[in-house]
This record gives C-alpha cells, sequence and structure tokens, in this order.
C-alpha cells in the first residue's frame, strides 16, 4: 500500500516503540566526541556509547531514525537507484537484550504484516553468512522459502578487534521490469538494479581476534542487535518510483529544478546529483558544518561545485542551489528542526560560496582560453599548475574544457607539480615550526632575576619582547 516518508518513519518508530523500544531522536551529523569519523554514517554511531558500556541507554532495546552522511557513496549517486550521500536510516537496537531469533521475527512482521509495511513474501529476499543456519533457519520457519535465501561469504560484519558477528540483509524485488535476470542479481552490486537492499541486520556475537579463523572466535557475554534500513529505499519501493530521486523526498527538489532550469526531468543524472548535494549541504550546514579546506568543510566544498557543475549540464550557469534549499526545509524541516530553524542561515552560505566558486570558474575560463591561444595541442603543466594555484580553478575542469576545445593536458606533468609543492610547504611548514619553537624558547626564557640595587638596573638582562 501506498505510504509517504512520513508514515513510514512513523510506521517504524511506533512499531519497534510497541515492542518496547525507545525512541532515541536523530543526533546531529557531526559526530559529539568521536575523533575516528568524519560524519555520522549509520544508525548505530550515535548509540556507541551504550553498546561500549560507557554510558547506560534508557532502555536496552532502541530505535531511532538517524540522518547520515556516506561520502563513499558519491560516485554512486544518480548513477545506481539507491545510493545518496546524506540519506535517513532507521534501525532497531538491542544491547544485551534480545538477539538473533527474535530481531528476525521482528523484522518479518514489520515487512510482512498488513498492519505495517505488508510487502508480499515472495518480494523478499534474505540473504545470510553461510555458517549461520540459526538465521537461516528462523527465516525458513516464518515461511521464507529456501530458494529466496542466499548464503554469502560476504555477510559478517567486523572491523578489527572487538565485536563482530553475521548478518542478514533484506532484499525487495521490484520485479522483471527492472532486469529479467534472477537473485543471482544479488551479487552484482554495480549492474543490479532489481533487488534492492532495503535492510541489514547485524548479529553482533563474537569477539573478533585478528589471526585466528572466524569460526574460532569466542562468543560475547552480551549479545547485541545493530540493524540499519534506507528511508528513501523504502519509500522508492512502496511509493513505486524508479528510482529513489521520484519518492516524496526528493521529487520536490526536481521539479523547482525543473523550473529553474526550463529542462523536463526525465531521469538525467544532473538532477539527482543536484537534489542530493543540496540536501547533503543543508543539513550538514544546518547542523553546524562549515564550508572550508580541509575536514568535513572540504567535503561540503566539493558537493557544492560538483552540484554547480552538473547544473552547468542544464543551462544552470548562475547561483541557482540556495534556491532550492526552501524545498529541502519543506521535506526535512517537519522532521529536523536544525534545518528549519536555520534556513536563513543556510540559503545564505550557499549563495555566497556558490558566488564565490562561480566567480573563480569565469575568470579561470578566462585565464585557460588565454593559455590554450598559445597551446599547440598539449596544455603545459606550468600552465595548469598556474590555473590551479593561483586562480583556483579545479584542475578537472581543466580537463574537461581542454579536451572539449580539443586540446589535451599534461597531467602527470601537473601531478609531480603539485606533489613538489606538497613537499616545499610541508618543508617549510616543519622549518617554520622549528622557527616558531625556538622564538618561544626566547621568549620563555628569563635569567633568573637577582636584586641588585636600583643604582644598576640598567645592566640588568635584556628583555626580550
Ligand atoms: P549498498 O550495498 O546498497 O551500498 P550497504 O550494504 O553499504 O548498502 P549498510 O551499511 O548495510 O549499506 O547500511 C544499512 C542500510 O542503509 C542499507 O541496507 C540501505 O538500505 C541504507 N543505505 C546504505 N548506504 C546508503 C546510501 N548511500 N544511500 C541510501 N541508503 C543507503
Ligand atoms: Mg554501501
Ligand atoms: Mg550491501
Ligand atoms: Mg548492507
Amino acid at each position: 500500500k501506498f505510504m509517504t516518508s512520513k508514515e513510514i518513519r512513523d510506521t517504524w518508530l511506533h512499531f519497534f516503540r510497541d515492542k518496547g523500544h525507545s525512541i532515541e531522536p536523530s543526533s546531529s551529523l557531526i559526530p559529539m566526541g568521536d575523533k575516528t569519523l568524519l560524519w555520522i554514517n549509520a544508525g548505530v554511531a550515535p548509540l556507541k556509547k551504550y553498546f561500549d558500556g560507557s554510558e547506560v541507554p534508557p532502555r536496552p532495546r532502541l530505535t531511532n531514525v538517524q540522518k547520515c552522511i556516506r561520502t563513499n557513496d558519491i560516485d554512486n549517486v544518480g548513477k545506481t537507484a539507491r545510493h545518496h550521500t546524506f540519506f535517513e536510516m532507521m534501525g532497531n537496537f538491542s544491547i544485551g537484550d534480545y538477539f538473533k531469533e527474535e530481531a528476525i521475527d521482528f523484522g518479518f512482521e514489520l515487512l510482512t504484516s498488513p498492519s505495517y509495511f505488508g510487502f508480499p513474501v515472495e518480494k523478499l529476499y534474505m540473504t545470510y553468512y553461510p555458517d549461520d543456519v540459526v538465521a537461516k533457519n528462523r527465516w525458513l520457519s516464518l515461511g521464507v522459502k529456501e530458494d529466496h535465501l542466499i548464503p554469502l561469504e560476504s555477510n559478517f560484519w567486523e572491523i578489527g578487534e572487538g565485536p563482530s558477528g553475521p548478518d542478514t540483509e533484506i532484499y525487495f524485488d521490484r520485479g522483471e521490469l527492472f532486469d529479467k535476470r534472477g537473485p543471482e542479481l544479488i551479487q552484482n552490486d554495480i549492474e543490479n538494479e532489481r533487488y534492492i537492499e532495503i535492510w541489514n541486520i547485524v548479529f553482533s556475537q563474537y569477539n573478533a581476534k585478528p589471526g585466528i579463523p572466524r569460526n574460532e572466535y569466542k562468543e560475547l557475554p552480551n549479545k547485541n542487535i545493530d540493524t540499519g534500513a534506507g528511508l528513501e529505499r523504502f519509500a522508492c519501493v512502496i511509493q513505486g518510483t524508479k528510482t529513489n530521486f521520484e519518492t516524496d523526498l526528493f521529487l520536490p527538489i526536481i521539479e523547482k529544478t525543473e523550473e529553474l532550469s526550463g529542462i523536463k526531468y526525465d531521469g538525467q543524472m544532473a538532477f539527482k546529483v543536484i537534489a542530493d548535494h543540496v540536501k547533503t549541504l543543508s543539513m550538514a550546514i544546518a547542523d553546524g558544518a562549515i564550508l572550508s579546506n580541509e575536514g568535513r568543510g572540504y567535503v561540503l566544498r566539493r558537493l557544492l561545485r560538483r552540484a554547480l557543475k552538473y547544473g552547468k549540464k542544464i543551462n544552470l550557469n548562475e547561483a541557482f542551489l540556495y534556491r532550492l534549499v526552501p524545498e529541502v526545509v519543506k521535506i526535512m524541516g517537519p522532521f529536523y528542526d536544525s534545518v528549519h530553524k536555520n534556513q536563513a542561515i543556510v540559503e545564505k552560505v550557499i549563495h555566497i560560496e556558490e558566488m564565490k566558486f562561480l566567480e573563480t570558474l569565469s575568470s579561470g575560463e578566462k585565464h585557460l582560453d588565454e593559455a590554450l591561444e598559445k597551446t599547440t595541442d598539449v596544455l603545459s603543466k606550468e600552465d595548469a599548475f598556474k590555473l590551479y594555484d593561483t586562480f583556483g580553478f579545479p584542475i578537472e575542469l581543466t580537463v574537461e574544457l581542454s579536451e572539449e576545445k580539443g586540446y589535451q593536458v599534461d597531467i602527470e606533468g601537473f601531478k609531480a607539480l603539485l606533489q613538489l609543492q606538497k613537499e616545499q610547504s610541508r618543508a617549510s611548514r616543519t622549518k617554520e615550526g622549528s622557527m616558531k619553537q625556538q622564538e618561544k624558547a626566547f621568549i620563555e626564557f628569563r635569567e633568573p632575576s637577582v636584586f641588585i640595587g636600583y643604582e644598576n638596573y640598567e645592566v640588568s638582562t635584556p628583555v626580550i619582547k
């Protein structure tokens, strides 16, 4: 049955609340007190404190819908039906409470019961870790057919030493319209557009020790459940759209982009990339991230520039992203107060950065044209480097525009110059660093002051400013 994204979130949270879970609000996208993470990238990330015992959870059963950013999926955005840089992950968690069989039972009920999502069982496929007979048998006992259960060696979650375990992933079959091939496609991440991975249930049950075979890992005294399900993917299969981008979580942004560009949307990647990136930018800036040249700020800067580049493909040559922010706020504002409250700031930050970058682009393009005029076929490394270093013109654009005009770029030479510059600046940094160090010692150095009488004041230790 049709559901809006709001109904999907509510169905999820209420189902687990009714099963004794406490509803945890979404945390900020910016990790608190976790230096290993640039962004919150999974529902479990802000709950780590409960899993490692450093804080006591309000209840051992939790559920949430968590804002996530995954930049490792950036190249998939707009190419696959299902990847975003920002997405919402719905989850349920057991901290030493229920385990595998109950987690599978909850999953089955929520997905198939007509009171909840009501998916037909025939549309669902589950992968499981080959040794995990308990998981497989549980699915079988609920009525899942043997040929819908797929053993996969990769269904094991492990990051070095510590808690680890098998997982079971649930796929929704969107039918032959998307691909005639059968469930063997599930093992082909790149081509698979038919079976959408909607939910991953992780059974954290072993203590991993590097160097020891998995079947010799010790069982954990407290077993945990950690699950993650993509809201946008649920919306896609429930609303029956071709990709996540035509769901109510993105379509209004795309429609506004149509209006601004005067171009009709027909699945073009540019519309998808723009919708994705402006949402990520809005949500991240609303949570307090800034644009800069390093870390998180650099990620955002790159997303913005990438969105503008795609804008050019659909005739959007002036600042336009900030004009999409109100659409993002209409979609996300009712659930995420930060983006609602900070709309004006978000628009302003994006608008200023857009104008700055477009200015860089147009002056860079002028300089590139001048350089190309005196080029026969390969733009020199010096010219490419000057464009990058002096005019802030991105090298990808130098390559793209040069190629459009029939020139090549000495990209290897460019890389060598870039490397050289990096080494030089590192060397000068350490030199400067050691100078500062000396200066500091110099400033802090004081002769022990010995009172030598007012008369001799003039000859006392020189004071260093
Ligand atoms: P995929 O194989 O499709 O890249 P994944 O196995 O990397 O997904 P998990 O780490 O298992 O994803 O995350 C749990 C769930 O979150 C997935 O089952 C999916 O529904 C959703 N999800 C993961 N990555 C993304 C993304 N980049 N955009 C949207 N949803 C995502
Ligand atoms: Mg992935
Ligand atoms: Mg996967
Ligand atoms: Mg997965």
